[in-house]
């Protein structure tokens, strides 16, 4: 089975307790472990693969309840980094419809430095870029690109997720779209929410974006839909893969439980190559992920509400 390395955020998600999308008003939090590709990598050991995480925490105690979370989810976090800095903190409220609002102390975790040494670990695994907060300067920036061009080199398969956040983003949508497009150029499987697709390509229409997306060169492109389940596109077919139905509570981490079940599939097949070209294999990869992305809305927070290999099965 091939490795799943997780590179990017980790960071202390402080859930507003009962005060609806108010977060002025908010008075009692609860402390979640969060991070988009710190997540995706839970999903993957969560259901059995081998999720490795690269990603720096600070040298006090959230870093070190953070990384304990990862290490109780058999993620491999022998190559995470601790600094002096603090770890990043983020405040987030839920609404009713499971909806996030949120704000945040960067921290830590923008500290990651580049170490060369881990090349030789990707060869012929898979790299998963999911960028929140990584094109927004810091080391970590750094080290995302080059980590990329390593996987490259390495005949790593990669994967991108852009987790793109209107308030972090707000007037430069012009410099993460070019960030973005330089990682959509080189990775094998893009996975875009229906905003992210129609903002990345300048395209309304699923089927007009996935073509410039194809041009750009990934070959595979997942659009998520919430309820209503995921578009897939390849070279040489695309449909819409319903998801199964929920009553949800909350959707944070529906899309890292989604990316992280493909993934982990993908990882299973030792000749990746000859997969994606399946229609029938992949639209059972992308059922199963919907189903695992319906399963996390079903309970509060994300690592702890994604689902086992048992429930996924169930
Ligand atoms: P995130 O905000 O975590 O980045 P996302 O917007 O990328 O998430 P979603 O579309 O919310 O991802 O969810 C990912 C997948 O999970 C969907 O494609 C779908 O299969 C499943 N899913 C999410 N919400 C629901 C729902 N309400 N009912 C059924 N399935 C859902």
């Amino acid at each position: 089975m091939k490795k799943v390395f997780c590179i990017g955020e980790l960071l202390i998600d402080f859930v507003a307790e009962n005060q609806g999308n108010d977060l002025s008003k908010a008075k009692e939090f609860s402390k979640k472990a969060g991070g988009a590709p710190a997540n995706v990598a839970c999903a993957i050991s969560k259901l059995g693969g081998d999720g490795v995480f690269i990603g720096c925490v600070g040298n006090d105690p959230f870093g070190t309840f953070l990384l304990r979370i990862l290490e109780n989810e058999k993620v491999d976090v022998s190559l995470a980094q601790k600094t002096n800095t603090f770890t990043t903190l983020a405040f987030v409220s839920i609404d009713e419809n499971g909806e996030r609002d949120f704000v945040f102390s960067r921290g830590a975790d923008k500290e990651l430095v580049y170490d060369s040494s881990h090349k030789t670990n990707f060869e012929n695994n898979i790299l998963h870029f999911g960028a929140a907060t990584s094109f927004l300067g810091g080391s970590l920036e750094d080290a995302y690109s080059r980590y990329l061009f390593d996987g490259l080199t390495k005949n790593a398969f990669i994967s991108f997720d852009p987790n793109y956040r209107v308030d972090l983003w707000k007037n430069k949508q012009d410099v993460f779209i070019r960030k973005c497009h330089a990682f959509i150029e080189k990775s094998h499987l893009c996975k875009f929410s229906l905003e992210e697709a129609q903002l990345l390509s300048g395209k309304d229409n699923l089927e007009d974006a996935c073509k410039v997306f194809h041009e750009m060169g990934t070959k595979i492109i997942v659009v998520t839909l919430g309820s209503k389940g995921t578009f897939l596109c390849t070279l040489n077919f695309s449909k819409t893969i319903p998801s199964i139905k929920v009553s949800p509570k909350d959707t944070t981490g529906a899309g890292d439980a989604f990316i992280g079940c493909l993934l982990q599939q993908i990882a299973e097949h030792t000749s990746i190559d000859n997969i994606l070209e399946k229609e029938e294999i992949l639209t059972q990869m992308v059922t199963r992920a919907n189903k695992a992305g319906a399963i996390t809305t079903l309970n509060f927070g994300a690592i702890e509400s994604l689902p086992t290999l048992q429930q996924l099965d169930s």
